[in-house]
């Protein structure tokens, strides 16, 4: 199965237990909670960029 970092809480998740789904420059970014997401949606350029 295939698992994914939550961008803003840092957890590990599988992507089809994903609760939200974000795109933000053509990346899809997946979250644990609502309120993850809507956290990420209010300023996906402080999340996305992360540490890469
Ligand atoms: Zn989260």
């Amino acid at each position: 199965m295939a698992t994914t970092t939550d961008p803003v809480c840092g957890m590990t998740i599988e992507t089809s237990a994903a609760t939200g789904t974000a795109i933000h420059d053509g990346t899809t970014y997946f979250f644990c909670s609502r309120s993850c997401q809507e956290s990420f949606e209010a300023d996906p350029t402080l999340y996305a960029a992360g540490d890469q």
